[in-house]
């Protein structure tokens, strides 16, 4: 079967019947199996995704479909499905079935989506590797020796190697862009506050949402389109009315975007992403945008400032699981207290437990203002600096990564150097805008490289339209 990058060719050959939607399942769930090796996805829903699949066709036959008919579709395991297992890549969750389905699952059903699986990931979305995972690491189909970013690492490869037409998945701190980058798909990240977080399992409240991974721009804004609004079961999601992205997605006109020039010259950066990122520059300029050096002379305090508050948020969050509410319970535990410590230090993964133990450190009473309290004020300053940028600019436009996807097993003794290959990503994060990463380029030896797009405040339509231009600039290289 032809592999199908976009939903519109889908729903087109569904209505002139040249293809059946269980066809197209058929073929995913074979292409599942085919790449086991990549650890993509934990668990796959095929009886489900078959029915589901007969009665949209149907739906798409008569004109009673929803937006979404044709879309084959993973979620992250983080992502909560009622009756479904959701995970978190933990052990502490293993086998917990959730009780509900979060809020951008009902958005996807209520769309005619069929949901084929749900995919692997950092343990509670903490990691840029996806080796944090109790259900093991996922593997690059660019090259098996590489990891594909993460934490939503499983979602990125399953786009790439064509398991599934898109997927959700989540980013705090990069989780959705940098896998996109390293897989050589398009990932965004909405504003804070833009889709509901309710039955998303929290790993930094402030900072968390949910993002498509695609193929196209095309899909990304229809999945936005679907999952975006206001939800009454998350105050912090927005009341702003959902733009039709995509509606919006000709552009025309000529933009003003900044670049940072201290991205350029950051220590670590890979000459090939360098390249790419001035020749793409040199590019917008050449179409007539005015593409500026702009001064942030924060960058080397985004990586501390994003660690300090998203472990101290995740220090607090992971406290529920306690052995005793649901989730994990240590065997070896004779009364309530060492029901929580052994069922916690049992339960939860190396990095898991280094974060809730600094997280607790820069809470605790005496480190509270020197850490938590400065990290905040420094968050502001960072958003501030940020929107002063955006408001004489329409976009930022800055390397997706340091570098391309590194080995497996590359990082994994030296947290540090892992959290600063999170440099260019956490801006966006730290100040709740949206930034997309488009797959603009390759290494001399074939690894995908992402170039990030950091738009304005509820911005997305722009930053869609514009990102589609790009794709379609830089197609003709
Ligand atoms: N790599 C970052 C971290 O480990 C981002 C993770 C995320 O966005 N969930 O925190």
């Amino acid at each position: 079967m032809e592999k199908y990058t976009t939903l519109s060719s889908v729903q087109q050959d569904i209505k002139d019947s040249k293809l059946h939607l269980r066809q197209l399942v058929e073929a995913y769930l074979q292409r599942i199996e085919e790449n086991k090796h990549l650890n993509a996805f934990v668990e796959v829903f095929a009886e489900e995704a078959r029915s589901q699949a007969e009665i949209v066709n149907s739906r798409l036959l008569d004109g009673t479909a929803g937006k979404l008919a044709g879309m084959v579709i993973g979620i992250k395991d983080l992502i909560c499905y009622q009756n479904h297992i959701v995970s978190a890549g933990s052990k502490i969750l293993d086998n917990y079935r959730s009780v509900f389905s979060s809020t951008v699952v009902e958005r996807l059903l209520a769309e005619d989506a069929v949901i084929i699986g749900r995919q692997n990931c950092d343990e509670f979305a903490m990691g840029g590797s996806n080796e944090n995972s109790f259900h093991g690491p996922v593997k690059n189909n660019a090259d098996n020796s590489r990891v594909p970013g993460g934490s939503s690492g499983g979602s990125a490869v399953a786009v790439q190697a064509g398991l599934c037409m898109a997927s959700l998945g989540t980013d705090t701190g990069g989780s959705v862009r940098q896998p996109a980058a390293f897989c050589g798909v398009v990932g965004l990240k909405p504003t804070y506050g833009r889709v509901s977080r309710h039955g998303v399992i929290a790993y930094a409240s402030s900072f968390d949402q949910v993002g498509p991974i695609t193929n196209s721009v095309e899909d990304a804004a229809l999945l936005l389109e679907v999952i975006a609004g206001h939800d009454e079961y998350d105050s912090t999601s927005s009341t702003l009315p959902v733009p039709a992205y995509t509606q919006q997605l000709d552009f025309s006109g000529k933009k003003r975007i900044a670049y940072l020039p201290e991205t350029l010259t950051s220590e670590g950066l890979d000459p090939e992403v360098k390249a790419l990122t001035e020749k793409t520059i040199k590019e917008l300029q050449e179409a007539g945008h005015a593409v500026e050096p702009i001064s942030f002379p924060y960058l080397d305090f985004v990586v501390p400032t994003y660690y300090i508050l998203t472990m101290a948020e995740a220090s607090s969050n992971l406290a529920r699981y306690d052995g005793v509410h649901y989730g994990y319970r240590s065997p070896n535990a004779t009364d309530l207290e060492s029901t929580y410590k052994k069922s916690r230090s049992e339960g939860f993964g190396a990095e898991v437990k280094r974060r809730i133990l600094l997280g607790s450190f820069v809470l605790s009473a005496g480190h509270y203002d020197a850490f938590y309290g400065k990290a905040q004020r420094v968050r502001r300053v960072i958003r501030e600096k940020t929107d002063e940028i955006l408001q004489d600019h329409d976009f930022i436009l800055l390397p997706t990564t340091p570098g391309p996807a590194f080995g497996i097993g590359e990082k994994t003794d030296d947290p540090v150097t892992m959290y600063l290959a999170d440099i260019f990503t956490v801006q966006a994060s730290l100040a709740g805008i949206p930034a997309i990463s488009l797959p603009l380029g390759e290494t001399k030896t074939n690894l995908p490289l992402g170039i990030q797009l950091i738009g304005k405040r509820f911005g997305e339509s722009e930053l869609l339209a514009f990102s589609k231009y790009i794709l379609n600039v830089t197609k003709s290289r």
